[in-house]
């Protein structure tokens, strides 16, 4: 799956404007309400409004080295589609997953991308949601109406990422690269680099960058514990190594072996 707008709404379905339902955002949750409403409200109407050019989210926005799950995907995935990869997964490796799940539950016609809402106002009167929403595409301004909006918006600011100001930042000679904006030609190759902060996105750009850069240090203000560790999930592991009757009997387990033919390491 590549990252690209994937066959947008058409038709009637490009032109209707009031839903029963409205969605907030393409990510991981937009994607997997979408997908229940089509299962558990097979009557209702809806639409997912997405200002990204495609879907993912959070996955979609990072493009830094490395960039990665910090949690395994066994959880982090939809239960009505278990993850059979190895536990922590790549952000190419999510968006693909997510795009087999938008194709294989035909939700495409349903997403309509570079579609930004600006505002959203409640009518006790009418028992409505009226949003105002942008194309980014094509500058237009829309209206829809709802009877309920399902906010997947995610927790963060996707186009851009917080970074402080600090005292005569504006005369350090070097380059400044938050990793929610990472520049495409970012080359590092030799230079010797500092990165603030050690959570997880710390974690995971120092050893990706560390190959290939002459020197990294990471400056943390209060102190972390890493372990290193094989990206293996043992338990999963192991009870695919089991026989189908071994396990939870009458349900499917994200570690049947019939799923997973093969150990994860
Ligand atoms: C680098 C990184 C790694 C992470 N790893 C993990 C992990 O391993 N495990 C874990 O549990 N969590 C992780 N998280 C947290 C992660 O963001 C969430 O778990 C999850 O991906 C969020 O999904 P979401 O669909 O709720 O939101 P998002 O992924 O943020 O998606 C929200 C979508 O809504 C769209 N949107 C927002 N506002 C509007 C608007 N006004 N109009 C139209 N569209 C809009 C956005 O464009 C976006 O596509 C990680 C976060 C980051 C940044």
């Amino acid at each position: 799956m590549t990252i690209t707008e994937t066959r947008p709404a058409t038709g009637q379905e490009q032109n209707s404007r009031h839903f029963d339902v409205i969605i907030v955002g393409a990510g991981i949750s937009g994607v997997g309400t979408a997908y229940h409403l089509t299962r558990q409200c097979p009557d209702k109407s809806f639409t997912v409004l997405e200002e990204l050019k495609s879907f993912g989210g959070t996955w979609l926005t990072h493009r830094y080295p490395g960039i990665r799950s910090d949690s395994d995907l066994y959880t982090f995935g939809y239960r009505f589609k278990p993850w059979i990869g190895a536990p922590i997964a790549t952000a190419e490796e999510i968006l693909s997953y997510m795009g087999e799940v938008i194709d294989e539950n035909d939700l495409a016609r349903h997403i309509r991308y570079q579609h930004k809402i600006i505002s959203a106002n409640w009518s006790d009167k009418n028992n409505l949601w009226t949003l105002e929403v942008i194309r980014r595409d094509t500058g237009e301004r829309l209206r829809f109406t709802t009877n309920f909006l399902w906010m997947c918006q995610g927790y963060y600011r996707h186009e851009k990422g917080y970074t402080p100001e600090w005292d005569g930042m504006e005369n350090f000679r070097g380059r400044i690269v938050h990793p929610q904006q990472w520049p495409e030609d970012l080359d590092y190759k030799g230079k010797r680099v500092i990165v603030i902060g050690s959570g997880a996105t710390a974690a995971t750009i120092v050893p990706a960058m560390a190959q290939d850069c002459a020197h990294i240090t990471v400056l943390q203000r209060s102190p972390t514990y890493f372990i290193p560790a094989r990206n293996e999930n043992k338990l999963a592991d192991q009870w695919r190594s089991l026989p189908e009757r071994a396990q939870v009997p009458g349900r499917r387990t994200a570690w049947s072996p019939g799923r997973l033919p093969r150990p994860c390491r």
